[in-house]
């Protein structure tokens, strides 16, 4: 049975843009309920951990650069079907390519810079959940 938690966070990007308010507008009008939220700012080297599945890909300097270069904003979600339903809204990785009115679509500007990050199974959102949250920061 698919689970009901996923996890996000709005990027660098998109909170610099002052997007944050817009975009858990649609996260909440589209039937998620934030289990748990902070704004940070990641290092280099906790960037670099999160992403640690992507270390081979040529773009992975790139991308730790980015998710380090200013503030994030990472959440906890439940809604049934978390994962896929969130993959949903917020659409193709390359912004070209989503739907729209997808959170991508809306938001993001390019391939890296892409707004939001959603995670892509029940075990990375448990896994990501933890990396950023403690048993006492859950609701
Ligand atoms: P996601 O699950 O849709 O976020 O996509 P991936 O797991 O494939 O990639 C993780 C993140 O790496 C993406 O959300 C992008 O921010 C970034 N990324 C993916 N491909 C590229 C690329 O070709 N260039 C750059 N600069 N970043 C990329």
């Amino acid at each position: 049975m698919a689970g009901t938690l996923t996890f996000t966070m709005i990027k660098p990007d998109a909170v610099s843009k002052n997007y944050t308010g817009a975009i858990l507008q649609q996260i909440c009008e589209a039937g998620f309920r934030i289990v748990a939220m902070k704004q940070l700012h990641l290092s280099a080297a906790k960037a670099g951990e999160f992403y640690a599945v992507h270390k081979e890909r040529p773009f992975y300097g790139e991308l730790v650069e980015f998710m380090s270069s200013g503030h994030i904003v990472a959440a906890i979600l439940e809604k049934e079907n978390a994962v896929e339903s969130f993959r949903k809204l917020i659409g193709a990785t390359n912004p070209a390519n989503a739907e729209e009115g997808t959170i991508r679509k809306r938001f993001a500007e390019s391939l890296g810079k892409n707004a939001i990050h959603g995670s892509d199974s029940d075990e990375n959102a448990a896994i990501e959940g933890n990396f950023f949250f403690s048993g006492l920061e859950r609701f």
